[in-house]
């Protein structure tokens, strides 16, 4: 069977109508053979007003079904998803070009947040607060927020979305989402497993979830329109850098998961072997294409020489290709051709820092001439500068020495980015100092294991320049709802806060 072929199948098989994918004049290339898969249709302006206004209505009848029947809701659309995690996992792997195992586990992350939001939703949970004054209480609720708005990021083309949904519905409030445009198959499935769980649960209003494909302009509409109180953009930086301003101008919230920049340090007493392997799934995973990937490594003088050396030969070994015709592949395709350009000019511009260079270079598929797949390069360089201050979204490493603990940490939060960190250390007081508050700047400081690869339990999110948001786990889903403080008097005198006295006779 062709690309386009399995592509049908599966989409077919999860449910989605066949109009959707056949015509509309935006082409979905995969990644894999750089072959055309299907073609969908952008979202008009008229079509986007609209579904704002649906999910509007939706919102008035969804905020008023009980927190935990909206649980339910959620309950079942994991059960979907468990049954269509295979067909689904290969549908991400053809659309974004990550390996079968990590297209699984994204949706395997997806199935957790509804696990997790599930039992959220019986926990909604609100203070009571001590009164100052007498006969008083105080207590604070949280009501549902409204639609919320979700703009994704190729790279994780259903997960991202999970963790925003899946809060979002327990707390009351419809979604609208926006897919990247080069991986809108992947959300229209996903909708058409939201409209079956909607089937099956009794007091699902119409329009609970919908997709809006398309670019940056219907982005913006989204972030433009004063009925989505609350966006959820993930992606670059410079995304970020035009959605935050746009959203405070309207006064709108904003969760904003942007690029990172992410470091670990290897420390002379660290676990070489574990460090090894977790550096090498950090920085070449997903082909370097995750927020979270290592792209600056921080080697201690006395164990570099080493290490370095054991890291080239895994670098030199790690088998490169399509997913789909070998299951041993590790290392899949950049996600275009711009990608790949992006990459060779960011290369030749550590050169000119004065990178030492391993790999890098294409790896060519004679029989797919449009597919970019590329050797994880390796870079050694004689300091923090140049490119090793951005995110380039591919697999290059920078490598560098440092001998003072101190030294390292400064180079490690001397960027403006701020995602995800790690150290390898068995060293307990270097351990405890890169997770304190002198130590990582970053929202996510592991220790023992890479930057990449977080669990849904914990507070997603980062510092900086990677936009401060915070979603899936621990209390993120706050910022999917509003808070309501209330004092209440039940005596019959009127004692005024701070002792206040205002008798009108
Ligand atoms: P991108 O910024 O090109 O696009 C992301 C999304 O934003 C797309 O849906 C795009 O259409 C939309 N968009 C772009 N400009 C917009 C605008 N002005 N208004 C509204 N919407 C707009 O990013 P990408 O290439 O798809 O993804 C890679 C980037 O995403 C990397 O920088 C990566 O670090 C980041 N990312 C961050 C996280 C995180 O949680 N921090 C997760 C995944 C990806």
């Amino acid at each position: 069977m062709t690309l386009t072929e399995q592509a049908s199948t599966l989409l077919h098989a999860l449910g989605v109508p066949g109009d959707r994918y056949a015509g509309g004049g935006r082409a979905v290339q995969s990644p894999l053979t750089g072959e055309i898969v299907a073609e969908v249709a952008d979202a008009e302006p008229a079509a986007v007003l609209e579904a704002v206004a649906r999910a509007h209505e939706a919102f008035a009848a969804w905020r008023a079904v009980p927190a935990p029947r909206r649980g339910e809701f959620v309950r079942l659309l994991g059960e979907e998803l468990r049954a269509a995690k295979p067909a689904l996992g290969k549908l991400v792997t053809i659309e974004a070009g990550k390996i079968l195992t990590e297209g699984l586990g994204e949706v395997q992350e997806m199935i957790d947040i509804c696990d997790f939001a599930v039992g959220l939703s019986r926990q909604l949970y609100g203070l009571t607060i001590a009164s100052e004054r007498t006969n008083h209480r105080m207590m604070e609720q949280w009501h549902p927020l409204g639609p919320v708005g979700i703009i994704t990021a190729f790279n994780f083309p259903v997960a991202v979305w999970a963790w925003n949904a899946a809060l979002a519905l327990v707390c009351g409030n419809p979604v609208i989402w926006k897919p990247s445009e080069k991986t809108p198959l992947s959300a229209l499935a996903v909708q058409a497993l939201v409209e079956r769980v909607a089937a099956r649960f009794d007091g699902a209003p119409a329009h609970l979830t919908s997709v809006v494909i398309g670019g940056r302009e219907v982005g913006e509409r989204l972030v433009d329109d004063p009925r989505i109180p609350l966006v959820s953009a993930t992606g670059s930086t410079a995304m970020g850098r035009l959605v935050g301003p746009r959203l405070a101008r309207r006064f709108a919230r904003a969760i904003l998961e942007l690029g990172g920049n992410n470091a670990s340090i290897v420390c002379p007493s660290a676990d070489l072997a574990l460090a090894l392997r977790a550096i090498t799934f950090a920085a070449v995973g997903t082909a370097g294409q995750r927020c979270t990937s290592l792209r600056r490594l921080l080697v201690h003088a006395s164990v570099y020489d080493t290490f370095i050396a054991q890291l080239k030969r895994v670098y030199a070994g790690v088998r490169i290709g399509n997913p789909i015709a070998d299951a041993a592949v590790l290392v899949g395709p950049l996600i275009d051709e711009a990608a790949f350009h992006k990459m060779q000019a960011t290369l030749a511009e550590a050169r000119k820092h004065g990178a030492q260079i391993s790999g890098g270079e294409r790896v060519e598929s004679p029989e797919h001439p449009s597919a970019y797949y590329v050797r994880p390069a390796l870079a050694e360089m004689p300091a923090q500068t140049g490119p090793v201050m951005e995110e380039t979204f591919a697999p290059i490493l920078y490598v560098m020495k440092y001998s003072d603990f101190d030294e390292a940490l400064e180079l490690h939060n001397g960027v403006r980015q701020g995602l995800s960190s790690s150290i390898f250390s068995t060293d307990m007081r270097e351990v405890e100092k890169f997770i304190s508050f002198i130590g990582s700047d970053c929202g996510i400081a592991n220790v023992n294991i890479g930057p990449s690869g977080a669990e849904i339990g914990g507070a997603f999110g980062g510092e900086k320049e990677t936009g401060g948001g915070r979603e899936a786990g621990s209390d993120a889903w706050k910022a999917y709802m509003r808070r309501v403080t209330s004092t209440i008097n039940f005596g019959h005198d009127l004692p005024l806060a701070q002792g206040v006295k205002f008798d009108i006779g």
